[in-house]
């Protein structure tokens, strides 16, 4: 039983056998009290989890993997027995008793909390979507391999990175738990000896496309998934690691992908990437990763925004796809924020008076939808029998202090155009 569950053991360990789980009174599937790093101040660390693996670690110790309930699946963990309390039996609240709107946990929850969604309506809540989706065990019914990591970490070029989630690396390659991964040309790597050879000869210093935007350091290149397969598929590899909530695209021909890295002498590092399905009436952009020894720089923002550029180019109104994961969530929120509230602001300073949705959304290229959503989260109220909106100094120095900007007379773009083979899903 536990071999077909258990994620693959690394060279160094072995899978516990059926008599060494029996001695112990924890197992697979089952929840407990667990000791979690990650709990508010005022509660208790012992929170409910459940144990999705089992295996031993290298001193011999049996270790269990576990997810918090309600915490996001990248707290996930390997736990020692000492962590789990088998004493006591866990009462779980009803789905009624719990809080109807909270997204599950996650390290974001400790430093940020100024964008609340608590004042929206089921309807327009991007956070109740993906919290429903939670709620319902859409989580629970995928296959539980899937739901364990099975790599540790990743060396990215000169980064060593912890991995957040399951990736469908080739079987081998779990047995390491570590893996090389070339920063240039993505391909992995399973021994140290192997990424150094290779990167002795690997010449390629940016991703394989067309440079369409460089503004200092900042460049962003242009690669279509129907040319440049083998770098798309290595990328939504790597991706995966860091994202949990989009399906991987092996048919990589519907989507195109635009890089961003930054330069210095020895050539463009990958900083993150977006991409947006090619023709797509509604979205304009598919899936967002900002590489994590990135993030918290600004770097997520500015992805955000040249998918906006582009939008205004091809002179598409549009919205990103959903579900967000949490981490897109809050950049989007931050984003439509800022730039609404310039709107806004300006608005008000040159015209007074009113302003429509439909007028914000054709000013900023965000959907009605998303403008509608954002006024919500920024307190919109009724002020003398008018829907209105009160802007506070606080907001206005928020939506002007960006350290990042994209200029767009540094963008070099013309809207692909395709052919019917370009478009077609193969599957
Ligand atoms: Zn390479």
């Amino acid at each position: 039983m536990t071999n077909d569950i258990c994620p693959d053991s690394g060279s160094s360990t072995s899978t516990p056998t059926d008599n060494e789980l029996q001695e112990h009174e924890i197992t697979i599937n089952n929840k407990y009290y667990v000791k979690t790093k990650y709990h508010r101040k005022n509660e208790s660390p012992m929170q409910i989890a459940e144990v999705l693996a089992t295996r031993l670690n290298k001193d011999g110790n049996l270790e269990y993997y576990v997810h918090f309930k309600d915490f996001n699946k990248r707290l996930d963990e390997w736990v020692l027995e000492d962590r789990i309390d088998t004493s006591k039996e866990v009462v779980e609240m009803k789905l009624s008793e719990s809080s109807p709107c909270t997204t599950p946990r996650d390290l974001t929850e400790f430093d940020n909390s100024f964008f609340s969604t608590s004042s929206l309506d089921e309807s327009e809540s991007l956070t109740q979507a993906e919290c429903s989706s939670q709620s319902l065990g859409v989580l629970e019914k995928k296959p539980i391999k899937s739901r364990v990591k099975n790599l540790d970490a990743i060396w990215f070029g000169e980064h060593y990175l912890q991995t957040w989630y399951f990736s469908p690396y080739p079987q081998e390659y779990t047995e390491a738990r570590v893996i090389y991964i070339c920063e240039f040309c993505l391909n992995h790597f399973i021994s140290e000896k192997q990424f150094e050879r290779h990167c002795k000869k690997c010449t390629i210093r940016h991703p394989p496309g067309n440079e369409i935007y460089r503004d200092g350091e900042i460049s962003f290149f242009e690669i279509d998934g129907v040319r440049q397969t083998t770098y798309c598929q290595n990328l939504s590899l790597l991706s995966k690691l860091f994202l949990d909530h989009k399906s991987l695209y092996y048919d990589l021909i519907p989507f195109m992908f635009y890089i961003m890295c930054r330069s210095d002498a020895y050539g463009f590092h990958i900083i993150g990437y977006f991409s947006k399905e090619k023709n797509s009436v509604e979205h304009n952009l598919a899936c967002i990763l900002t590489l994590p020894h990135f993030q918290r720089q600004g770097y997520g923002r500015l992805l955000i925004e040249m998918s906006y550029e582009l939008a205004k180019i091809e002179n598409k109104i549009g919205t990103p796809e959903k579900p967000f994961s949490d981490l897109g969530l809050l950049s989007y929120q931050k984003y439509w924020q800022e730039i609404i509230i310039e709107v806004l602001h300006r608005y008000h300073q040159f015209h007074g008076g009113e302003i429509t949705i439909e007028e914000i959304s054709e000013k900023t290229y965000i959907a009605q939808r998303d403008v509608l959503y954002t006024l919500h989260t920024l307190g919109i109220g009724s002020y003398q029998g008018q829907t209105a909106i009160r802007l506070t100094d606080a907001m206005i120095v928020m939506s002007k202090n960006k350290k990042r900007r994209i200029d767009r007379s540094k963008l070099d773009w013309t809207p692909p155009v395709f052919t019917y083979n370009q478009l077609r899903y193969t599957k």
